[in-house]
């Protein structure tokens, strides 16, 4: 019998589990997670983040200090494998400004930087390049989802 294992993707949901968090491959350094609930068939993100060092622990330590200590009710999560940091770093940012920043998420500040390094932030950048921050809805590319989302300006 072949182990369960959960796969690399924002199209997978899975329940925030010790069982099935304990089945996410152990190489992977970089990445990101996002956790939240089910409502219908309907995944709401609550909180998003990302690890530099083992995205399996970074996902467990998060999940043990939010659900077991925190008491919060995600119950479900997805994540996603990154080839850098750089990349984690990236799409985290989209991540936070994309579902609704400290307004939806409980993360209440925007992602930090890795350690030692300078790397823009896509979201800010883009809206800057585009000249566009006096409206209140904006379009842009994002970088690895290779779609447009509307961003709220606020
Ligand atoms: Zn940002």
């Amino acid at each position: 019998m072949t182990k369960f294992q959960p796969k690399s993707g924002y199209n997978y949901t899975y329940p925030l589990t010790k069982e099935v968090v304990s089945c996410i491959p152990d190489d992977t350094q970089f990445g990101n997670y996002q956790f939240g609930y089910m409502e219908g068939a309907d995944f709401h993100h609550r909180y998003i983040g990302r690890s530099d060092t083992n995205l399996k622990q970074e996902i467990e330590n998060q999940r043990y200090n939010k659900v077991e200590i925190g008491g919060t009710t995600y119950t479900h999560f997805k994540f996603c494998k990154a080839s850098s940091a750089k990349e984690a770093y990236e799409r985290e940012c989209i991540d936070f400004h994309g579902y609704g920043e400290e307004l939806v998420l409980d993360n209440i500040n925007h992602p930090d930087k890795p350690n030692g390094t300078d790397y823009k932030f896509p979201v800010e950048d883009s809206v800057h390049i585009m000249n566009k921050s006096e409206y209140n809805i904006i379009n842009f590319n994002i970088p690895y989802y290779g779609t447009q989302i509307i961003l709220y300006n606020i």
